[in-house]
């Protein structure tokens, strides 16, 4: 796994800044949940991460090397978008083990990488099955499988449970937390849920409008927030 560092970054569109200077250092394993109200630049970020939008300003490293230019494919971190983002007409092996086929991978390495992963998951009694066929949680492993099993340096999650009803959600904040726990993998995590990001992060960065608010500790953040802004949006009911 990897750390993953923003200098300094900044994204227009046209006459619009949406992004103002973000700086962010996140740390080998670190799990870290950008949080805010929607519109405040968090897809954006990650975006700009993953290598999906262009960087307007400032500079983007992964283990210390700049990887402003460097394709989406070649940054080998892996997305995680909500479940509805699966292949409906292929299998949940198949679906998982998509990326790997793309990449060249053998069918026999293919297999084995998919079969590790469905039991991380606990997914091996569903391998045959279509996506329309499993219930929403399992289709969220299925898209967390297709990550997991291309070794990726960070995971980048974007609400990632956003169409789930409120008791899947709350089953999947502790699996994926489970599943951090068992790959140390470095992932940065987007929400607008106060809830998700308490629970899952083990720094949270609380965003407004563009702009870095506070980082720190859930506990950090609870006990001495260092704007209004994050005092409102830390302590209020989602
Ligand atoms: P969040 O994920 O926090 O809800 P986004 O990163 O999606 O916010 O969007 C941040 C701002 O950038 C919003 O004002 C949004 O309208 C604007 N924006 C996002 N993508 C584009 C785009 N492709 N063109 C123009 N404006 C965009
Ligand atoms: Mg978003």
């Amino acid at each position: 796994m990897s750390s993953i560092e923003i200098r300094n970054v900044t994204k227009s569109y046209g006459a619009l800044q949406v992004l103002h200077g973000i700086d962010l250092n996140i740390v080998d394993e670190e799990f870290v949940v950008l949080v805010g109200p929607s519109g405040c630049g968090k897809s954006t970020l990650l975006r700009m991460i993953a290598g999906l939008e262009e960087i307007s300003g400032g500079d983007v490293l992964i283990d210390g090397d700049r990887i402003n230019d460097v394709s989406p494919q070649k940054r080998d971190l892996a997305m995680v978008f909500q479940s509805y983002a699966l292949y409906p007409h292929m299998t949940v092996a198949e679906n998982m083990g998509f990326s790997l086929s793309l990449s060249g991978a053998k069918k026999p390495q293919i297999q084995k990488e998919v079969g590790e992963a469905a039991k991380i998951l606990h997914l091996e009694d569903y391998l045959e099955r279509l996506p329309k066929n499993l219930s929403g949680g399992q289709r969220q492993r299925v898209a967390m499988g297709r990550a997991i099993v291309r070794d990726p340096k960070a995971f980048l999650f974007d609400e990632p449970l956003s169409n789930l009803d409120a008791k899947l959600r709350t089953h999947m904040r502790a699996e994926i937390r489970q599943l951090h726990q068992t790959l140390n993998a470095t992932s940065v995590y987007v929400t607008h849920d106060q809830i998700e990001a308490m629970t899952l992060a083990d720094r949270i960065v609380v965003m407004n409008a563009g702009r870095i608010e506070q980082v720190g500790s859930p506990i950090e953040l609870f006990d001495t927030p260092m704007t209004k802004f994050v005092a409102g949006f830390i302590g209020a009911p989602t």
